[in-house]
């Protein structure tokens, strides 16, 4: 590599471990050093953050760009150039694509795919399914540190787990030293609810929340973790709507086991008032909750319960969606959020609910960088780390626009007209700016592969070498 070196001078570093005015230097990609306003001196290239706040990059674990198979909805190129212009410098991307990725051969095929078109850092979980689990041991080879089960049906094509199997799997998971993701919800509840609203002729955006209540959610939640404390397995529970579910999650935390969990922006900041007026545009599993509840669940987020903010970004087309108005069943579960998601938390924690950005900054990017493995070379900023930085205004307000805003093939927000003040100004992922002033200056295949057999260490090899 060069020796280049770029100063990110006169901004406010806001990482794990403090909040504090510092210039970063960077080279060779990595954080060479975060020193006083004499970190300028010398650089090759100086980018001016006075009066802005220096993160390190936010790291979504839980992503779904369709690709292969529905790349009319997004691929890992718009996936990963929308996530970079919110803020984020690494995603991890889930197997339910078309074919889903149950096997190593498929794992590696989607691997070579995507290397070729992401503009970020990623990595991709593999799937805890039935049939699957003879696979998990070679897709766990191949790169993958976590395996994602659905415990309600979700796809055909990806069947949902009985709690046999889910034991089964997550005793698999545990022999690779791996992560179990779960989407917890309980089929039977679920089942009874959809035909709960369908005898009543219900097709109403209040019934979709209806059929699956946070009940549903935390049934399940509860049962996932019971399972996982048998199978002795570290176990996330995907995408939490309820403060229940946290509060169960909390517990088992207070008991040494090794639990985590992820949040959502929409389940953060919308409610039943936003589902009905969305209507299909706020359909997603988990469903949207009652502001009661949202306000419960933030009290998770800010005591350090709830781990990560994850998106959950989930395109489908305008015509997927709209559907859904006449019968909201219709309508395909899931939000498209990933541009938004840090700038529309990160307003919400900062400016409305007194969260630290030390704190937030462990909740977009070093908690989700520990329970992926990827801390301290990501995840957080010190020397030796890689200089993955999101760079944020926090004081010009700005009105969320998808149509003339997005990068996603489909460009759509749930949060189409909110108001923020935490806009992101530029990215950069190991050093090199991917996103500056609303324009993708990365081209596809810049980002790289994070094989969970990687060295992450401060002084670990650098991934040029290792990526090939
Ligand atoms: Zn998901």
């Amino acid at each position: 590599m060069s020796g280049r070196r770029v100063a990110i001078s006169g901004g406010t570093v806001a990482t794990d471990y403090g909040v504090f005015e510092a210039d970063i230097v960077i080279e060779d990609g990595r954080v060479a050093a975060i020193a006083d306003g004499a970190g300028r001196n010398g650089a090759d290239e100086v980018i001016d953050a006075t009066g802005l706040v220096v993160m390190p990059g936010a790291i979504d674990l839980h992503a779904h760009f369709e690709d292969p198979g529905h790349t009319e909805r997004e691929d890992f190129t718009t996936g990963t150039m929308s996530a970079a212009a919110g803020g984020m410098t690494t995603i991890m991307e889930h197997p339910l694509t078309y074919p889903p990725v149950t096997t190593r051969e498929l794992y590696v095929e989607k691997r070579e795919m995507a290397k070729r078109k992401v503009v970020i850092d990623f990595g991709l979980w593999g799937a805890l399914t039935a049939p699957s689990i003879p696979e998990i041991a070679g897709q766990h080879e191949e790169g993958a540190g976590g395996f994602k089960a659905f415990m309600p049906i979700s796809d055909p094509s990806y069947p949902h787990v009985t709690d046999a199997e889910f034991l089964d799997g997550m005793r698999e998971v545990k022999a690779v030293g791996g992560l179990v993701l779960v989407h917890a919800e309980s089929d039977s509840l679920l089942q009874a609810g959809l035909a709960r609203m369908k005898a009543a002729g219900r097709t109403d955006p209040m019934a979709h929340h209806e059929s699956r209540p946070a009940f549903v959610e935390e049934e399940a939640v509860h049962r996932a973790l019971y399972l996982a404390a048998h199978a002795d397995v570290r176990i996330q529970i995907v995408h939490v709507s309820s403060p229940v579910s946290a509060e169960l999650v909390k517990q088992e935390k207070l008991r040494g086991r090794p639990v985590s969990m992820e949040i959502c922006p929409h389940h953060l900041t919308l409610d039943l008032d936003d589902l009905v007026r969305l209507g299909p545009y706020g359909v997603c599993a988990p469903a949207l909750r009652e502001r009661e509840l949202v306000e419960r669940l933030w009290a998770y987020v800010l005591d350090g319960t709830a781990d990560c903010l994850i998106s959950d970004h989930s395109a489908y087309t305008l015509e997927e969606k709209e559907g859904g108005w006449e019968d909201i069943f219709e309508a395909l579960l899931g939000c498209q959020v990933i541009q938004e998601t840090v700038p529309v938390v990160l307003d919400e924690a900062y400016h409305r609910r007194g969260m630290p950005l030390d704190a937030f900054a462990r909740f977009a990017s070093t908690n989700p960088a520990r329970i992926a493995g990827l801390y301290p070379r990501k995840g957080t900023l010190l020397p030796g780390s890689d200089a993955d930085i999101a760079i944020f205004d926090l004081d010009s307000e700005w009105v969320v626009d998808a149509r003339s805003q997005q990068f996603s093939k489909n460009p759509w927000s749930p949060f189409d007209g909110r108001a923020l003040r935490a806009r992101v100004v530029r990215t950069l992922v190991r050093g090199e700016t991917v996103y500056a002033d609303g324009e993708i200056v990365a081209e596809p295949g810049s980002g790289r592969f994070l094989s969970c057999h990687d060295d992450y260490s401060l002084g670990g090899a650098p991934r040029a070498a290792a990526a090939g």
